[in-house]
């Protein structure tokens, strides 16, 4: 199977070409036929597996192709997205799909200025990608029209329809025609959020592809039993061990984001931290430095778990384990994307003995235990930095004592 044997424009034919994508996924695969007959999808696919392409490539093939020229004629695609990076980044692959076509892709999202996005907008855009709060604001004000929407997309589907999310989208429901096409993407989808979904279709929903496994195949992952207190440490070993890799640290809260990357600090390792609570711009900047590797080590909360696609990130740690077990399988699915391999180790401290179980049960079956001996684990807390420092203390004070001795003789 070849791109070209879909029913798609040539420009995005050669667009793929450009981008290294030799030949379909299996979602890809499966869904693009159905996307372009206008027909509903509730597509679950593992992470890495090209979701995102598989509704760019139809959606801007569809909209090309009935658009008469490049002039502005309403918004006719609406991709909602859960966080603001995710809105940057599917922004891009669209733009990069669409090059040379006539559709043109905007992303809105919160936490930027109102202004320069309402002038885009009335320039003239065909797909818009943004996160629901933005989107209802810019409705509200009238600055948005969206009630020529054609196809409404969700990607990260589930995560949207949580509780958070679920009212603005209904409340834009209101202005989009019910005669439209709706498609929802995730990795992980439950019997409430499926019910849910059928709940905002008209048309039957299709349910692609879903995996027994929701942890991608190509990600080995492992779990290793340390104390609270004790996880810095190996945290640390990981790090120095494999100094040239790229390693994504999720962590439960902002506070420990920063506490642990103060942490490393104090031992010399460079870490940059991503949460709710910086700003949009140093969200962004941090973003770049980690994606193009100026700093190796990132450690962030769940906001960075889902749909991320950073590129060779080698290993996943969670630092603490995520306390909505679905988030499991998206946080290490920031590993092993496309073809890529990848690695996850979770610590798993006496406390959250409980939400491991919870995870696998979730996942069914067990995590692979990574077993320490002893004597190995005594050498993690030794071998440290933290030691040495120590050490130093003990020396100077050691030092200090001398001193004083001398003067008194
Ligand atoms: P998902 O949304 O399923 O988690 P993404 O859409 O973010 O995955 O894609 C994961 C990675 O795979 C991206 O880096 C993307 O460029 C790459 N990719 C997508 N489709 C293909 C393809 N057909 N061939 C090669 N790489 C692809
Ligand atoms: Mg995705």
């Amino acid at each position: 199977m070849k791109f070209s044997d879909f029913n798609i424009t040539p420009e995005i034919i050669g667009n793929l070409k450009k981008l290294g994508f030799k030949k379909p996924t299996d979602i890809q695969f499966k869904a693009i036929p159905h996307i372009l007959k206008k027909e509903d999808v509730l597509a679950v696919a593992q992470t890495g597996t090209g979701k995102t392409a598989a509704f760019a490539i139809p959606v801007i093939s569809e909209i090309h192709r009935s658009k008469r020229s490049r002039r502005a004629e309403g918004v006719r695609c609406l991709v909602m997205v859960p966080t603001h990076e995710l809105a940057i980044q599917i922004t891009e692959v669209f733009k990069e799909i669409g090059r040379g076509t006539r559709v043109k892709t905007f992303g809105i999202y919160g936490g930027v200025k109102q202004d320069p996005q309402i002038t885009r907008l009335q320039s003239g855009i065909d797909i818009i990608i943004a996160t629901p709060g933005r989107v209802f604001d810019l409705v509200n004000q009238r600055y948005l029209d969206i009630r020529q929407i054609e196809t409404l997309i969700l990607d990260e589907a589930d995560h949207m329809l949580d509780l958070g999310f679920l009212k603005d989208i209904q409340d834009l429901l209101r202005y989009i025609p019910k005669k439209r096409q709706t498609l929802f993407f995730s990795a992980t989808i439950d019997e409430n959020i499926k019910k849910l979904a059928y709940s905002l279709v008209s048309n039957p929903i299709r349910i692609q592809i879903s995996p027994k496994n929701p942890v991608a195949k190509n990600i080995e992952h492992g779990v290793i039993e340390v104390k609270m207190d004790d996880k810095r440490f190996f945290l640390e070993r990981i790090i120095s061990e494999n100094p040239e890799k790229k390693i994504l640290v999720f962590v439960r809260t902002k506070v420990r984001a920063e506490r642990v990357s103060s942490a490393m600090e104090r031992v010399g390792i460079k870490s940059l931290t991503i949460h709710s609570d910086k700003d949009q711009d140093n969200r962004n900047e941090v973003m770049k430095k980690f994606s193009v590797g100026e700093v190796k080590i990132l450690i962030a909360t769940d906001v960075s778990a889902r749909g991320i696609d950073i590129p060779d990130i080698d290993y996943v740690i969670n630092y603490d384990l995520p306390e909505q077990t679905e988030n499991y399988v998206h946080r290490v699915g920031r590993t092993g994307r496309g073809r890529n391999k990848g690695q996850a180790i979770s610590f798993s401290s006496p406390r959250e003995q409980e939400l491991l179980e919870k995870i696998e049960e979730y996942l069914g079956q067990n995590i692979q235990k990574l077993s320490i001996e002893k004597e190995e684990y005594r050498e993690t807390l030794e071998l440290t930095g933290e030691r040495t420092d120590w050490q130093k203390l003990m020396l100077e004070a050691e030092e200090g004592k001398k001193r004083k001795r001398k003067k008194k003789k």
